[in-house]
Protein backbone atom coordinates (compact mmCIF):
# COMPACT_ATOMS: atom_id res chain seq x y z
CA UNK A 1 0.00 0.00 0.00
CA UNK A 2 1.16 3.48 -0.62
CA UNK A 3 1.96 5.61 1.86
CA UNK A 4 -1.45 8.18 3.52
CA UNK A 5 0.45 11.20 2.04
CA UNK A 6 1.14 9.48 -1.47
CA UNK A 7 -1.85 8.42 -1.72
CA UNK A 8 -3.82 11.62 -1.09
CA UNK A 9 -1.01 13.35 -3.47
CA UNK A 10 -1.57 11.04 -6.48
CA UNK A 11 -5.75 11.48 -6.11
CA UNK A 12 -5.11 15.26 -6.30
CA UNK A 13 -2.99 15.30 -9.16
CA UNK A 14 -5.87 13.12 -11.14
CA UNK A 15 -8.89 15.00 -9.83
CA UNK A 16 -7.50 18.17 -10.33
CA UNK A 17 -5.68 17.31 -13.91
CA UNK A 18 -7.95 14.39 -14.72
CA UNK A 19 -5.75 12.32 -18.20
CA UNK A 20 -7.96 11.09 -21.07
CA UNK A 21 -11.08 13.36 -20.48
CA UNK A 22 -13.53 13.65 -23.65
CA UNK A 23 -15.61 11.36 -26.10
CA UNK A 24 -14.10 9.13 -28.45
CA UNK A 25 -15.29 10.29 -31.88
CA UNK A 26 -17.07 6.66 -33.19
CA UNK A 27 -17.24 4.83 -29.76
CA UNK A 28 -20.38 4.21 -28.10
CA UNK A 29 -19.91 5.86 -24.46
CA UNK A 30 -21.48 4.31 -21.00
CA UNK A 31 -22.72 6.53 -18.40
CA UNK A 32 -23.17 5.83 -15.03
CA UNK A 33 -23.98 7.71 -12.07
CA UNK A 34 -23.99 7.56 -8.32
CA UNK A 35 -26.98 9.09 -7.25
CA UNK A 36 -25.47 9.02 -3.10
CA UNK A 37 -22.95 11.17 -4.19
CA UNK A 38 -23.66 12.94 -6.89
CA UNK A 39 -21.04 11.24 -9.14
CA UNK A 40 -21.81 11.01 -12.93
CA UNK A 41 -19.03 9.46 -15.64
CA UNK A 42 -19.52 7.98 -18.64
CA UNK A 43 -16.77 6.06 -20.38
CA UNK A 44 -15.35 5.48 -23.73
CA UNK A 45 -13.40 2.16 -24.65
CA UNK A 46 -11.80 2.14 -28.29
CA UNK A 47 -11.17 -1.78 -28.62
CA UNK A 48 -8.98 -3.10 -31.71
CA UNK A 49 -8.38 -6.47 -31.71
CA UNK A 50 -8.52 -7.27 -28.26
CA UNK A 51 -6.42 -4.60 -26.91
CA UNK A 52 -7.34 -0.85 -25.34
CA UNK A 53 -6.32 0.95 -27.46
CA UNK A 54 -7.75 4.77 -26.32
CA UNK A 55 -9.72 4.45 -23.29
CA UNK A 56 -11.34 7.87 -21.84
CA UNK A 57 -14.05 9.46 -19.72
CA UNK A 58 -15.90 12.35 -18.85
CA UNK A 59 -17.80 13.01 -15.58
CA UNK A 60 -18.28 15.08 -12.38
CA UNK A 61 -18.51 14.63 -8.75
CA UNK A 62 -16.49 14.24 -5.89
CA UNK A 63 -12.53 13.72 -6.18
CA UNK A 64 -12.46 9.70 -5.43
CA UNK A 65 -14.89 9.35 -8.54
CA UNK A 66 -13.03 11.51 -11.03
CA UNK A 67 -9.53 10.56 -9.48
CA UNK A 68 -10.68 6.89 -10.09
CA UNK A 69 -11.36 7.15 -13.49
CA UNK A 70 -8.76 9.25 -14.24
CA UNK A 71 -6.41 6.17 -12.86
CA UNK A 72 -8.02 4.00 -14.77
CA UNK A 73 -7.79 5.24 -18.23
CA UNK A 74 -3.63 6.00 -17.57
CA UNK A 75 -3.35 2.33 -16.27
CA UNK A 76 -5.42 0.69 -18.73
CA UNK A 77 -4.87 1.94 -22.32
CA UNK A 78 -2.64 -0.19 -24.07
CA UNK A 79 -4.05 -3.51 -21.85
CA UNK A 80 -5.65 -6.13 -23.60
CA UNK A 81 -8.69 -7.34 -22.36
CA UNK A 82 -7.62 -10.43 -20.75
CA UNK A 83 -5.36 -7.99 -18.51
CA UNK A 84 -7.47 -5.04 -18.28
CA UNK A 85 -10.27 -8.32 -16.47
CA UNK A 86 -7.30 -9.44 -14.28
CA UNK A 87 -6.58 -5.55 -12.88
CA UNK A 88 -10.27 -5.12 -12.82
CA UNK A 89 -10.64 -7.81 -10.24
CA UNK A 90 -7.42 -6.88 -7.86
CA UNK A 91 -8.68 -3.08 -8.20
CA UNK A 92 -12.60 -4.29 -6.91
CA UNK A 93 -10.65 -6.56 -3.92
CA UNK A 94 -8.69 -3.71 -2.97
CA UNK A 95 -11.61 -1.15 -3.03
CA UNK A 96 -13.54 -4.05 -1.28
CA UNK A 97 -11.02 -4.66 1.37
CA UNK A 98 -10.45 -8.31 0.31
CA UNK A 99 -7.26 -7.44 -1.68
CA UNK A 100 -3.65 -9.54 -1.12
CA UNK A 101 -1.06 -7.90 -2.51
CA UNK A 102 -1.50 -4.72 -4.58
CA UNK A 103 1.69 -4.29 -6.23
CA UNK A 104 0.10 -4.89 -9.60
CA UNK A 105 -1.61 -2.11 -9.78
CA UNK A 106 0.18 0.78 -9.64
CA UNK A 107 -0.84 4.68 -8.81
CA UNK A 108 -4.13 2.72 -8.60
CA UNK A 109 -3.27 2.01 -4.90
CA UNK A 110 -4.04 5.22 -3.99
CA UNK A 111 -7.41 4.52 -3.56
CA UNK A 112 -6.77 1.38 -1.36
CA UNK A 113 -8.03 3.55 1.74
CA UNK A 114 -11.75 3.75 0.14
CA UNK A 115 -11.97 0.13 1.60
CA UNK A 116 -11.95 1.93 4.77
CA UNK A 117 -15.24 4.41 3.56
CA UNK A 118 -17.95 2.47 2.92
CA UNK A 119 -20.06 4.93 1.34
CA UNK A 120 -16.81 5.72 -1.00
CA UNK A 121 -16.45 2.68 -2.41
CA UNK A 122 -18.87 3.31 -4.97
CA UNK A 123 -17.34 6.42 -5.65
CA UNK A 124 -14.37 4.62 -6.56
CA UNK A 125 -15.72 1.40 -8.26
CA UNK A 126 -18.07 3.72 -10.85
CA UNK A 127 -15.65 4.49 -13.56
CA UNK A 128 -14.82 0.43 -13.57
CA UNK A 129 -18.39 -0.47 -14.06
CA UNK A 130 -18.71 1.78 -16.83
CA UNK A 131 -15.90 0.36 -18.49
CA UNK A 132 -17.11 -3.34 -17.75
CA UNK A 133 -20.30 -2.29 -19.42
CA UNK A 134 -18.35 -1.02 -22.21
CA UNK A 135 -16.26 -3.99 -22.66
CA UNK A 136 -18.73 -6.45 -22.43
CA UNK A 137 -20.06 -4.62 -25.72
CA UNK A 138 -17.10 -4.29 -27.30
CA UNK A 139 -16.28 -8.12 -27.03
CA UNK A 140 -19.77 -9.07 -27.67
CA UNK A 141 -19.17 -7.21 -31.35
CA UNK A 142 -16.06 -8.33 -32.04
CA UNK A 143 -17.13 -12.08 -31.14
CA UNK A 144 -14.75 -12.46 -28.58
CA UNK A 145 -17.46 -13.23 -25.71
CA UNK A 146 -18.34 -11.07 -22.98
CA UNK A 147 -15.95 -9.56 -20.16
CA UNK A 148 -16.83 -11.41 -17.17
ZN1 LIG B 1 -18.41 10.30 -4.94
Amino acid sequence: MLPEAIARQVIDDHARRPRHVGELPGVVGVSRDNPGCGDQLTVWADVQDGQIARLSFSGRGCAISQSAASLMTVALTGKTLAEARELASAYRGMVMGEAKSGSSLGDLQALAGVSKLHARRKCALLAWDALAEALGGASAQAGAGALS
